[in-house]
């Protein structure tokens, strides 16, 4: 199977949405709207173990790029693939295809091209979408006083990874459950739409908690003060939240895609609405204040060590 083939293969679907797709040097397509574009690169090694299924990885490789979009409440709309792969495995393609495929078409999302090369084994999607600039989810949006929430859990994913890594051992429904959460994370794109009008500051989870809060917080200029205890965590977090493994997933494991946002105090109850709604879980967890940096408290009032700042690449 040459390249083209390949493409033609596994990689070519009509789209709907462009006015040109896969197959000549360019894609072709338009919006009335802004449009809000990001990549984000996977690489075997780095941000998953070898011999991963392809299924989940090509629906995880969408859902990060997703999770952007929904990080910025734009409605996804175009994506293109660069793929590099160390061969033209079938096998490995049809899984891998089949869960991008998948996942491209449960948001309504057209492959409208991209670039397949030989090397090691990299995935890098570039995505674009639709938004209104001014309604756009913008880290340096956070106002004194505005309230800080947190879609769904926190740090599952992460005990996946420690799992898998040996620090931790997990099992059965917890370590379905964790396992899940890494491999095959739910983008929060309803969420991100709907927060257009409540919301005017948002972030994705993917380095960790206080990391991608963090950003918002320099961005914006400000100071934040969370309580730990109100940080959603699963059954499964339960057990570890007061020892320092379940700590360090809750506050900077990667990988979780949740979304966290803030809001003035006057949109409680329409955000507690909203989560019923969607029925996805909304956490209040803390506040912005004045000054800079983030303070994460326990129980008694004391100042918790954020410890690692999350995973970053190089430091
Ligand atoms: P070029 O020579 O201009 O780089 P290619 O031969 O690499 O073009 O690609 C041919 C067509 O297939 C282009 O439209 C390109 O966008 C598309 N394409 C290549 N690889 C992929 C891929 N992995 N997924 C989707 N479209 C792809
Ligand atoms: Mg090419």
């Amino acid at each position: 199977m040459n390249e083209f083939e390949l493409i033609a293969r596994y990689f070519t679907k009509p789209a709907k949405g462009a006015i040109l797709g896969v197959g000549d040097d360019c894609a072709l397509f338009s919006s009335k709207k802004t449009i809000a574009a990001s990549t984000d690169m996977l690489v075997e090694g780095v941000h998953f173990f070898p011999g991963e299924d392809p299924f989940l990885l090509g629906k995880k490789s969408l859902s990060v790029n997703l999770s952007d979009m929904a990080a910025m409440g734009a409605e996804p709309r175009w994506a293109l693939l660069a793929l590099s792969l160390p061969a033209a495995e079938e096998s490995w393609l049809e899984g891998y295809s089949k869960g991008f495929m998948m996942q491209a078409e449960n948001y309504a999302v057209d492959l409208i091209g991209g670039d397949t090369t030989r090397g090691p084994l990299v995935i890098c999607v570039q995505i674009m979408g639709k938004i209104d600039a001014g309604l756009a989810l913008r880290r340096d949006a956070a106002r004194i006083g505005d309230e800080i929430w947190v879609s769904g859990n926190l740090g599952d994913a992460a005990l996946g990874l420690y799992h898998l890594q040996g620090e931790i051992r997990l099992d059965g429904a917890d370590l379905e459950s964790c396992l899940k959460a890494l491999r095959d994370p739910v983008p929060r794109v309803e969420l991100g739409l709907a927060l257009s009008g409540i919301s005017r500051c948002a972030i994705d989870i993917s380095d960790g908690f206080c990391a991608d809060l963090s950003h918002i917080l320099e961005r914006s200029e400000v100071s934040a003060i969370v309580d730990y205890s109100s940080l959603p965590v699963s059954k499964t977090m339960e057990k570890y939240v007061n020892e320092p493994v379940g700590e360090k997933a809750i506050l900077s494991g990667g990988d979780d895609y949740e979304l966290c946002f803030t809001a003035s105090e006057e949109k409680y109850s329409e955000i507690i609405e909203l989560g019923n709604q969607l029925g996805i879980r909304l956490s209040r967890v803390g506040r912005i204040t004045e000054g800079s940096g983030l303070h994460v408290l326990d129980e008694k009032g004391r100042e918790k060590g954020t410890g690692e700042k999350g995973y970053a690449h190089f430091r």
